[in-house]
């Protein structure tokens, strides 16, 4: 059986290793991996991976994979389209692609399947996977390959603008400028939203957030990001978007939120939490939560980071090839240090 290079992961760990080579069925195109980002999710997943398993078989009501049998990550990538399988139409071999990690064989909800969390997929963190040929969109204007990877991320931060409902006049304050945080920093500022007040304890990730279009940061041991969006506005309607993901950060934002705020939640929270209702009812809150994005705000995305519109190239701290992936998983627990890594197979 021909086989591919790939960081796997295999009985909770990540190691890189010799896999079944993907081949094109029907509608499907095989690629060539270019730039695979590393995503936090894939650091819970790593770490938490059987409960997301049970939480997400929980909600949807499918097993998504089985943790006993290999799992090849990587959801944020670019590729070349090598080959076509039968009956696929798509973009034409030689030709640069991206593409929302979803495999369609059907339209029952076992018919879709999340390249990257799989057990037949294989994600980016290898060097040819296998997409949905219907799926790809080319990648315009010569685009670098290594920032059409970021077109993942962005889309979360873009899909989480929209689901806020956030409109022109409003006012948003940021809570955490990790890759989701600073997609929603780009996003809002894409849409217009002034200002824009965006909170990390790390330095290195209040500068990102002032670079993707943030008015002000803080440092919120110094500062509380709502003090700071009241020094700054105070009056108009605002938008708390709850981008770091660990207990208690919820119930924060609702201690913290004027009246009738909304609350965006975006941050993955892997652990129980609690929040106190009386903080929402008092003050009339809204609480939206936010998963991914739509086909559209993906290629809107696309075609914003290849227009010049979002510059995502001082996101990217690092590149790794696939013997680096175990040590960037590493190093990714450093903010100072590290934003996105990219793998290039
Ligand atoms: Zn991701």
């Amino acid at each position: 059986m021909p086989l591919m290079r790939a960081a796997v992961m295999r009985k909770g760990q990540l190691i890189v290793d010799d896999v079944p080579d993907p081949v094109p069925g029907p509608g499907q195109a095989l690629v060539r991996t270019l730039a695979c980002g590393i995503c936090g999710s894939d650091l819970h997943f790593l770490k938490y991976g059987q409960r997301m398993v049970d939480l997400s078989k929980e909600t949807t009501g499918v097993a998504m994979l089985d943790l006993g049998r290999d799992v090849v990550m990587g959801h944020e990538f670019s590729a070349e389209v090598l080959e076509l399988g039968p009956d696929a139409a798509g973009p034409k071999p030689g030709t640069v692609v991206t593409s929302m990690p979803v495999m369609l064989n059907g339209f029952s909800m076992e018919d879709i399947r999340a390249v990257g969390y799989s057990n037949e997929y294989p994600g980016g963190y290898s060097e040819r996977m296998l997409l949905s040929a219907p799926m790809l969109l080319e990648v315009p204007n010569g685009l670098d390959p290594r920032l059409a990877a970021l077109t993942e991320p962005m889309a979360v931060g873009a899909h989480a603008v929209v689901k806020s409902g956030i409109t022109p006049g409003e006012t948003a304050v940021v809570l955490g400028c990790g890759p989701v945080g600073l997609a929603v920093v780009a996003a809002l500022s894409l849409a217009g939203i002034e200002p824009i007040v965006a909170a990390d304890f790390s330095p290195a990730r209040r500068q990102l957030a002032t670079t993707m279009g943030a008015h002000e940061v803080v440092d919120p041991r110094e500062e509380p990001a709502i003090e700071a969006w009241r020094r700054v506005d105070g009056v108009r309607n605002v938008v708390l978007f709850e981008a770091v993901g660990v207990p208690g950060m919820i119930q924060a934002a609702m201690k913290d939120a004027p009246r009738w705020a909304r609350i965006l939640v975006v941050g993955v929270c892997m652990e129980d939490d609690s929040i106190v209702p009386m903080y929402g009812i008092n003050k009339e809150l809204e609480i939206r939560f936010a998963l991914g994005y739509m086909p559209n705000e993906f290629a809107d995305t696309l075609n914003a980071i290849a227009e010049g519109k979002v510059d995502v190239a001082p996101l990217i701290t690092s590149e790794v090839d696939l013997d680096g992936v175990p040590g960037a998983f590493d190093a990714l627990a450093d903010p100072e240090e590290q934003c996105k890594i990219l793998v290039r197979p």
